[in-house]
């Protein structure tokens, strides 16, 4: 039995492929999915001290699923033939029934494809028995669905007061349980690796519909990726075509990263980073000044805009300590080129001071909440 390492996104195998092996999860988490039903549909996720890709093994017949890595994984590889002798040294009333139990799971399964079916949702309601399987197979199926929606904030000239672009934020519109925020789901979604189908979901809809609006100054859209997408190359071919596809300009692009996308594999986040760049996206800094970032990483990495978070707005008001971090903050990021977005202004007060300090493009509920996209769209053309 092989034990190895297998990268967060690698295929292990595909549907129809012949079953030569079993695998044992010892770490991370594997997605097991179908594309028969037509689309990507997402059948279960097997984690640490769980078998998967057994059952062509016991019984001859191809892979009818599709495995595929959602994180980085370690696996120890089981082949036919560790498997047989396995199952030779048991009971033949033992191997008897596995391959019995085996035949029946097939029909189920077939009689599920053909139906074509969704699986069985395991309860909806978050009771401790809602385990972590079932909650990542509700959230694939509610992407699947298109109940993963974009929600627009607007980005705010703070002298004034136009809007110049928006943040692009998912909600999840369920017909059960009504709008849900993203603090709600994902968290789940960053855990088994769904977080990228997300993101590209939501980066698809809003560039198609901010696109599509011209004009002289037309508005620019941040979009916020996970650090999962700079861990693989797949990123810069991804928003290439949603860029062809959607007829974006890719100058209206913003994307939004956090710099934990420096901790697993830094030159690789970096050329990824140096890629979007060099296409003509700019690149933003999220969450500014909350507890991982530094100054540090501002002069290792292109960014073009920093986003300060909200805790070190909330001081500004008085003069003292917090507003000098601003003051120098705003004058650094003036001599490194870069623009300031403030997030979070709440307050006329707020909005009125960091002007003075030489801010000027800010986002908070002040000037407008997240909104769902249509109205947001109308609402800048009127
Ligand atoms: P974030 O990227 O820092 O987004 C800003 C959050 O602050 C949003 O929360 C927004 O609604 C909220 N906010 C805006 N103005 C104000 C204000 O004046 N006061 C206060 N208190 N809050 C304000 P939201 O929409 O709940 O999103 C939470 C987080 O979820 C986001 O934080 C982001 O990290 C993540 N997120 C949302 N959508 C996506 C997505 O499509 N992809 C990824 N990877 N992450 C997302
Ligand atoms: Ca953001
Ligand atoms: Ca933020
Ligand atoms: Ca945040």
């Amino acid at each position: 039995m092989l034990n190895f390492s297998v990268p967060a996104g690698d295929l292990l195998f595909r549907e129809d492929d012949p079953a030569d092996c079993a695998y044992l999860v010892e770490e991370g988490w594997v997605e097991i999915y179908t594309e028969r039903t037509g689309w990507r549909q997402s059948l279960s996720l097997i984690g640490p001290g769980e078998i998967f890709g057994e059952m062509g093994v016991i019984d001859g017949s191809p892979r009818t699923a599709t495995a595929v890595a959602a994180e980085d994984c370690k696996l120890l590889r089981i082949t036919v033939d560790q498997f047989q002798a396995l199952l030779g040294r048991s009971e033949p009333f033992h191997a008897e029934l596995l391959v019995k139990l085996v035949a029946r799971f097939r029909e189920a399964q077939r009689a599920w494809m053909d139906g074509s079916l969704l699986p069985r949702q395991e309860s909806s309601a978050m009771g401790p028995g809602y385990s972590m399987l079932a909650r990542h197979r509700d959230l694939a199926c509610a992407l699947d669905r298109g109940e993963i929606v974009p929600y627009l904030q607007p980005i705010v000239d703070l002298t004034t007061g136009r809007w110049r672009g928006f943040e692009a934020l998912a909600r999840w519109q369920s017909p059960v349980s009504g709008l849900r925020s993203p603090c709600d789901f994902l968290p789940l979604a960053e855990r088994t690796g769904l977080i990228r189908r997300i993101d590209l979901h939501i980066a698809e809809r809003v560039m198609r519909a901010i696109g599509s609006i011209g004009g002289t100054a037309p508005p620019y859209i941040n979009i916020n990726f996970s650090a999962w997408h700079f861990k693989d190359d797949r990123l810069l071919p991804n928003i290439r075509d949603l860029l062809e596809k959607t007829g974006l300009d890719a100058h209206r692009m913003r994307v939004e990263l956090t710099e934990t996308l420096m901790l697993d594999d830094p030159n690789r986040a970096l050329r990824i980073m140096s890629d979007l760049e060099a296409i003509g996206i700019k690149l933003a800094l999220d969450d500014f000044g909350t507890g991982y970032s530094s100054l540090s990483v501002l002069h290792r990495m292109p960014i073009h805009v920093l986003k300060i978070d909200r805790t070190l707005v909330t001081g500004v008001l008085a003069e003292g300590r917090p507003r000098s971090v601003m003051r120098s903050l705003i004058s650094l990021s003036r001599e490194l080129g870069m623009e300031i977005v403030i997030e979070g202004v709440e307050d006329t007060e707020t909005a009125t001071i960091l002007e003075q300090l030489g801010c000027n493009v800010g986002q908070g509920f002040l000037f407008a909440k997240p909104m769902p996209m249509d109205q947001a769209i109308a609402a800048w053309k009127a």
